[in-house]
């Protein structure tokens, strides 16, 4: 068996021209492995091919070329077993209005197949926190009620994996804990879970790897803390005693920013120049330091400086 929940290769998807649009290369050529257990994260900006990916993992989108595997089941091949292993969340609240929470659960059980004893509906309306809603409309649910529904949904055949589009885009601060604190749940209990978000400090703190995507090819793919400490760059802000003269010579490899609230950046490679080296600068441009800090890189410049470069 397979150590990676999915493995993709040459992956792409061109989507057919369509009212005089040209033909779009949505993926152009995907390689990508996830491994068991870990709770992944899918970066990139608008357009860039998340949810296509997510779609065609899912089985919602068909692929043009290549190769997707999950949990060890070529989609191809095996697309019954490839589809059983995983679970999406997809980003739109696409429910039939007149079907209750129970209702929902169940017919998505009784597609994938679930044998009525190993259906679990009430536990996942309890998890979810639906109990008290599992008979009314799903017209009647709040945004938030249904978007958890959605979640629930994605879990009745128990898959291996666990895909969420943006599953806090717009949503309030206690459904995105309540989701987090799900999803750690399920992580803890040996799922895989994959996600997407434009929220990169969300991904900092949830995921162990990260892929960022950008037009439809992943620019870099690696451990969160790889990621961040990929850029070399650090920045030493420094509040001085007294006002300083705008144009001061700094040694090589030291950039001087002046900011608007009266500190001082100065920008430095850290493997090239030592704390140090900046601070005996400043003191020898006769500045004297009334309060100091250092900034370490975040993963919103990792990500910046990727797909800025590629665009
Ligand atoms: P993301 O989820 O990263 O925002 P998408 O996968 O939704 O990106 O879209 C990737 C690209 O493919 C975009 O340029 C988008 O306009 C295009 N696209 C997405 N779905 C379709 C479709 N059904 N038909 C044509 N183009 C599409
Ligand atoms: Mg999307």
């Amino acid at each position: 068996m397979s150590e990676h929940a999915i493995e993709i290769t040459g992956l792409r998807k061109t989507y057919a021209s369509s009212a005089g649009e040209p033909p779009k290369d949505a993926l152009k050529g995907i390689d990508l492995t996830i491994p068991k257990g870990s709770i992944f994260g899918l970066l990139g900006p608008n357009g860039a091919g998340k949810s296509t990916l997510i779609n065609i993992l899912a089985g919602l989108v068909l692929k043009t070329t290549g190769q997707v595997r999950i949990w060890g089941f070529d989609q191809d091949v095996n697309p019954r077993q490839s589809r059983a292993s995983i679970g999406v969340m997809p980003q739109e609240l696409n429910l039939d209005p007149f079907f209750s929470p129970r209702n929902v659960l169940e017919v998505q059980a009784g597609l994938y197949g679930v044998p009525r004893s190993q259906r679990r509906s009430d536990e996942i309306l309890a998890m979810i926190g639906l109990t008290d809603k599992a008979n009314a409309y799903a017209r009647t649910l709040s945004g938030g009620m249904r978007r958890r529904l959605l979640l629930g949904k994605a879990l009745v055949h128990h898959p291996h994996i666990l895909v969420l589009d943006e599953p806090t885009a717009g949503v309030d601060i206690e459904l995105r804990n309540m989701l987090w604190t799900n999803v750690r749940k399920l992580n803890e209990q040996g799922m895989t879970i994959i996600l997407t978000t434009h929220y990169l400090e969300e991904a900092e703190q949830m995921c162990d790897e990260i892929a960022i995507i950008n037009h439809g090819e992943v620019v870099a793919c690696d451990t969160t803390r790889a990621l961040l400490g990929r850029l070399d760059t650090k920045t030493m802000v420094i509040e001085p005693e007294t006002a300083v003269p705008e144009a001061l010579q700094m040694p090589g490899g030291i950039e001087m920013c002046p900011r608007s609230d009266g500190t001082l950046a100065f920008n430095y490679n850290r493997t090239k120049v030592s704390a140090e080296t900046v601070l005996k600068a400043v003191h020898d441009a006769g500045i004297r330091i009334k309060d100091v800090k250092t900034v370490e890189a975040d993963l919103e410049d990792v990500f910046l400086s990727l797909t800025s470069s590629t665009a």
